[in-house]
């Protein structure tokens, strides 16, 4: 059976590292039919809309979607597209998986972390207002509610119960955000003995920040609010091997869009010097999704084996004083190319080393604030 799949190639590196991607889902075997459709800067060249109404059509209609990054001019300009695409289909879960791959690009070869985050609310609902009529004061309204926190909650313990994960902690800032964060908070006390087999925990975001960057074998699952979760993804990435590795997704009752966790890096568009691995490890979550199991398999091998080999290797995972041995750096469209070209070949059946996690016994789980 053929796979109709919406892809939109975005903005800056966007449509080399789609491209890149879209090269590495053909070499699976697996029929797709891409239906590409623009959004972002060329959308508003052609029709003056950044989100053009086809897009969202075409997303609704497929239910699977592959997206590159697209660009949001800071303060001024249209409104963040990212933001709009989830609120208007309802793509309430974000999940950045964080796995530190074959050693390379990172201090940290052991991270193995999934950041769950609310994706529709909290401080990126788009409530803000200037106060005054000289512009000296500002707000942003914090929009939590309870409807959103429970579905988010209830998918991270849902999906931890999936993956075998053992361990789920809650981040917020319930001490100062007495209302916004207590409510989050609440939920989440209120959910987790549904989920016996899992450690429970909670951590103040200012917390989980240091304690990410000293232990972060101690953590497994995050599940948090929209802004925390952003920024939070960004640091499990850097702990990862960086932006140029970190796959994303995005979940709806219905539908599901792939998209990588970094930006457009403008300054590196049309060089062919951005890491695919990214947006091709999101081609691995499209796959997973699918149930294309074996195809997501030989997906992540392939990347793994390539990255292990480091004979083309992208910039970030290539740099002196990250990589274990220095070498010179490919392009995104030859590691592209080597991904594929293992693609078929590998043997995915064979263990890979598995991240380690600090075992997790029931006298852990500290409710704390
Ligand atoms: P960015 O992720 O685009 O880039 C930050 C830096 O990370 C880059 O300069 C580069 O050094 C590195 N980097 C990012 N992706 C890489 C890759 N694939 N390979 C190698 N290095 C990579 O973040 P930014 O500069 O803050 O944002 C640029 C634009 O992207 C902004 O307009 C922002 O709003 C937008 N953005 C979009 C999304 C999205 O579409 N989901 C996400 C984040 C940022």
């Amino acid at each position: 059976m053929g796979y109709r799949v919406t892809l939109i190639p975005g903005d800056g590196i966007g449509p080399e590292v789609t491209a890149a991607a879209r090269r590495v889902a053909e070499a699976t075997g697996v029929a797709i039919e891409w239906e590409v459709v623009e959004a972002g800067e060329k959308a508003i060249k052609e029709s003056g809309n950044p989100l053009p109404e086809a897009v969202l059509d075409s997303i609704r209609k497929n239910r699977l979607a592959l997206k590159g990054p697209i660009t949001t001019p800071i303060g001024s300009g249209f409104r963040s597209v990212n933001v709009a695409l989830r609120q208007q289909l309802d793509l309430y879960a974000s999940v950045r998986p964080a796995r530190a791959i074959a050693g390379e690009g990172t201090r940290y070869p052991e991270t193995d972390l999934i950041v769950v985050r609310e994706a529709t609310e909290g401080l990126y609902s788009g409530v803000e207002h200037w106060v005054d009529r000289d512009h000296s004061a500002a707000e942003t309204v914090n929009v939590i509610t309870r409807k959103a926190s429970d579905r988010i909650i209830k998918f991270a313990f849902e999906l931890a119960r999936r993956r075998q994960r053992k361990h789920l902690t809650a981040v917020h800032k319930a001490n100062i955000m007495k209302t916004t964060g207590a409510l989050f908070q609440t939920a989440f006390r209120e959910m987790a003995p549904k989920y016996p087999e899992i450690l429970a925990d909670e951590r103040l975001i200012d917390n989980m920040c240091m304690q990410l960057a000293k232990k972060p074998e101690d953590y497994d699952m995050i599940v948090t609010t929209n802004l925390f979760g952003d920024i939070l993804s960004d640091l499990t990435a850097g702990l990862a091997g960086g932006l140029g590795v970190a796959p994303g997704a995005l979940y709806g009752d219905a539908l599901a869009v792939f998209e990588p966790v970094h930006g457009s890096a403008p300054k590196y568009a049309g060089s062919d010097k951005a890491d695919p691995t990214a947006e091709i490890l999101c081609v691995e979550l499209l796959l997973r999704h699918m149930g294309e199991t074996e195809a997501a398999d030989r997906v992540f091998r392939a990347v793994w084996e390539t990255i292990a080999e480091k004979k083309f290797v992208t910039y970030d995972l290539a740099l002196p004083g990250y990589t274990l041995t220095p070498v010179p750096p490919s392009t995104c469209s030859a590691m592209a190319a080597e991904i594929a070209r293992k693609v078929p070949i590998v043997d995915p059946t064979t263990p890979l080393p598995q991240p380690r996690h600090r075992p997790v016994v029931a006298g852990d789980a500290q409710l704390e604030t």
